[in-house]
């Protein structure tokens, strides 16, 4: 075998067994998988695509873009997935960055995707939300027989761009070392079996839908329920014989604002796990109160795939993201010296082992930045470790606030707003000031019919937050901004609040 991560994910597989079972359109089994990957990878040469070219694909979420991916891996290519919401100036961008020898877009898109290609040299397919479109058309006449690529395993699977929510995003080189010593630890650790049926509602471009969800899945023989995307209305039709979800924690907010969620709904369900953005710990409680589940949060970045996990059996800890994966080494560094930190104490996380990408595309100076000669990759996020192992996240390095020389961790004073009655969430900012430097700003989403006064949580905090961390400014909002993935996007409230007051 070589070090192709398709043969792993194909090793061992019975072929009969359901691969993907989709609501309302027929089962596919895993022989169905690799032949249409094989024939897909056959149309990929035939579109002059070879090792090392990168594909990006701008598509819906269907089982056919899952089968390009495979395919992809298959020819040796290098994955590129886009966030089906970027505009054609942001697509312009990543072509233009990641030089692909083919665009793979959904056919309304073409003739757009036509002008940026060409600019870019790349030829241009289409594939649309059912599978259909020129990369698939006649692709029944293609042979399924594909002899696997031989890839070691150093050479790309896929660039996965980060999801910019500090910045613009950086295209991330991951191997197929990485993206398979990620599913196989996760696969042991949250005990994936050919028993599951993983329902599928996360989008598939980001690495938490895609190697997250898929590899993991397909590594271990289970069932994907791939929805084409999250609605309360599909995961509970969708709940009835599946067996784990993965959910960005909007996910799980959502469902617990609903009727339907009860222990009856959730009961043939073995694990719920959640990541990408911050799990409140009152999420947490809320969902084990409503339906008996410990929801198991773990954590990760686009460089790293996945990094800590909340144990499978023991205890899974509110407000954390639990220990190292095996293999997996995990600490705490000052930001300066980089000198390991002792327990409990905040500073930069910072990673080493298996998973760890190679580099940013095109990006040396920012790689060596970051990736040091000693392994261990720079996060950017600030956290503590606990004696016992358990990490928790503070939050971003770049949304520490920096206030009269003093250092205020957002998420201290976010938790403390948000335990007060009335309150929702809430997200704490730095603003610039002419005489601090930075401003501590909250912004609050108050539950509906709250009477909660600026100056009652200002009270409030004073009595539990010393005097630097208290916000100056407090804004109410009906809601905060979230990307796709649910994550808070900062920079927006700091464009929004960054209104000059001199
Ligand atoms: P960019 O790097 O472009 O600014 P990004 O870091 O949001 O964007 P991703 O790689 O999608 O892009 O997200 C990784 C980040 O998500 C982590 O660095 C961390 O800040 C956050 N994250 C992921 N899981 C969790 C979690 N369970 N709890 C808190 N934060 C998390
Ligand atoms: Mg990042």
């Amino acid at each position: 075998m070589s070090g192709n991560l398709f043969e792993a994910l194909w090793a061992g597989k019975t072929g009969g067994a359901v691969a993907f079972d989709r609501p309302g359109q027929a089962e596919l089994s895993y022989a169905a998988l690799h032949a249409a990957s094989g024939r897909l990878a056959n149309r990929l040469v035939a579109l002059g695509v070879g090792p090392d070219d990168r594909i990006a694909v701008q598509v819906a979420k269907s089982a056919e873009a899952v089968m390009l991916y495979l395919a992809s891996l298959r020819v040796g290519a290098v994955y590129l997935p886009l966030n089906d919401g970027y505009t054609p100036a942001e697509v312009s961008y990543f072509l233009n960055d990641a030089r692909p020898r083919l665009l793979v877009v959904d056919p309304a898109a073409e003739a757009q995707a036509m002008a940026l290609a060409g600019e870019a040299g790349a030829a241009v397919a289409t594939l649309d939300a059912d599978g259909g479109g020129s990369l698939t058309a006649g692709i029944e006449r293609m042979s399924a027989d594909f002899t696997d690529v031989v890839r070691t395993g150093g050479d790309l699977a896929a660039i996965l761009y980060t999801s910019g929510t500090t910045g613009r995003s950086k295209g991330a080189m991951l191997t197929h070392r990485n993206l398979l010593s990620n599913a196989e630890a996760l696969a042991a650790l949250w005990r994936f079996s050919a028993d599951d049926v993983l329902l599928h509602a996360l989008p598939i471009y980001h690495t938490h839908g895609l190697f997250v969800a898929i590899n993991v899945a397909l590594l271990a023989g289970a069932a994907v329920r791939l929805l084409p995307r999250f609605t309360p209305d599909a995961v509970f039709a969708a709940l009835p014989g599946a067996t784990v979800m993965m959910g960005v924690p909007t996910f799980y907010t959502r469902l617990l604002a609903d009727r339907r969620l009860d222990r009856a709904a959730t009961a043939g369900m073995r694990l719920f796990v959640s990541g990408s953005a911050p799990l409140l710990a009152d999420t947490h409680r809320a969902w084990e109160a409503a339906t008996g589940h410990r929801i198991l949060e773990r954590y990760g970045m686009t460089e790293t795939g996945m990094n800590t996990s909340n144990p499978y059996d023991g205890e899974r800890r509110p407000g954390t993201v639990g220990p190292a994966l095996h293999g997996v080494s995990v600490r705490v560094v000052d930001p300066e010296s980089r000198a390991p930190l002792a327990a409990d104490s905040v500073g930069m996380i910072e990673v080493r082992g298996p998973n760890v990408f190679k580099g940013y595309w095109q990006m040396p100076e920012r790689t060596a930045a970051e990736l040091h000669a000693d392994g261990y990759f720079t996060t950017g996020d600030l956290g503590r470790i606990s004696a016992d192992g358990y990490v928790e996240i503070v939050g971003r390095g770049k949304d520490l606030i920096i206030t009269g020389g003093l250092n205020v961790y957002p998420k201290e004073v976010e938790s403390a707003i948000d335990a007060l009655d009335g309150v929702v969430e809430s997200a704490v900012i730095g603003v610039p000031h002419p005489d601090f430097g930075e401003a501590v700003t909250a912004i609050i989403v108050r539950e509906p019919g709250a009477e909660v006064s600026e100056a009652a949580i200002g009270q409030a905090l004073a009595a539990r937050l010393a005097r630097f961390k208290l916000p100056k400014t407090i804004l109410f909002v009906d809601a905060l901004p979230r990307n796709s993935m649910g994550k808070v996007q900062k920079s927006v409230l700091r464009a929004e609040c960054a209104s000059p007051k001199v």
